[in-house]
């Protein structure tokens, strides 16, 4: 709890898409929120802007998850600032697609530096905080194309398929100390990062979706706000897909 007495959640990735959704629909469910962004300030504060509306505190940082130490000062001083940290939603996430021969090291290793290990650094910085308090909630972003494989992925569909393992892992080694640690994974959501497909591609996708279109980075906010709630308190180490029949 923050001194003002509502429940304090740490995001990063929030200044747009699935991330900005979540913060916006945690201060909406009575959170003070701290989140980060790699780029674009003034994104994340019209985000700060909505969640003042809606009586949060905010605490907005533009840190990158790749770098271990500022992503530690940033939970410190989110902490400092707003108070015990309750959940934790690890949204920041890019893509890099290239057929494996012409997949660069560059390509690998940037997905791999900022889906997983930023997911760890979040992760490392705020874990143990609330082990010691004996109450927390973790979500993780993984994908369909984590569990299924997407050709031109193998960068990103790593990283998701590793989110699912050190999700699973994180559940068990932090559920004695009341931490829950959930993944969910999204299907074809309609934000900047699917922006590059053309209307065409993005016909044919929509005709495999059996609910017959992408979602919204709302629906898998609505998703992350239940899982990181008292609601959930019996959920743990589980990955759910929100990917409107995608993969069946
Ligand atoms: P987006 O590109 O719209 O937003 C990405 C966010 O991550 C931005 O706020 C950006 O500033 C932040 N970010 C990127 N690199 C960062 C870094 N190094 N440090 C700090 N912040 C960084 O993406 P999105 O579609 O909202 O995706 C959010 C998450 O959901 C990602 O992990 C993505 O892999 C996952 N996801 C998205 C889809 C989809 O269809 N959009 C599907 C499955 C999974």
């Amino acid at each position: 709890m923050g001194d003002s007495g509502r429940p304090v959640a740490v995001v990063s990735g929030g200044s747009r898409g699935i991330g900005a959704q979540v913060v916006t629909r945690l201060a909406r469910d009575g959170f003070d929120v701290a989140f980060c962004y790699r780029a674009d300030g003034d994104a994340a504060g019209h985000v700060a802007k909505e969640c003042a509306a809606l009586g949060a505190e905010v605490f907005v940082q533009r840190v990158d998850v790749t770098d271990r130490q500022a992503i530690e000062r940033f939970v410190r001083d989110g902490e400092a600032r707003l108070g015990r940290v309750r959940a934790v939603v690890s949204c920041a996430g890019i893509v890099r697609d290239n057929p494996l021969p012409l997949m660069t090291a560059d390509d690998w290793h940037a997905v791999l530096d900022v889906n997983l290990t930023g997911t760890y650094h979040l992760c490392r910085a705020a874990a143990f905080r609330m082990m010691k308090r004996r109450t927390g909630a973790i979500v993780t972003l993984s994908s369909v194309a984590g569990v299924y494989g997407n050709a031109t992925q193998a960068n990103y569909c790593a990283t998701k398929a590793g989110i699912i393992g050190f999700t699973r892992a994180l559940a068990k080694e932090l559920g004695p100390y009341g931490v829950r640690v959930n993944a969910v994974a999204p299907g074809l959501i309609d934000t900047d990062m699917v922006a590059g497909l053309s209307a065409e591609r993005c016909r044919a996708l929509a005709e495999r979706i059996p609910l017959g279109r992408f979602g919204r980075p709302d629906e898998v906010a609505d998703l992350v706000a239940f899982l990181v709630s008292e609601r959930a308190g019996y959920i743990t180490g589980q990955s759910f897909g929100v990917d409107g029949g995608l993969v069946l």
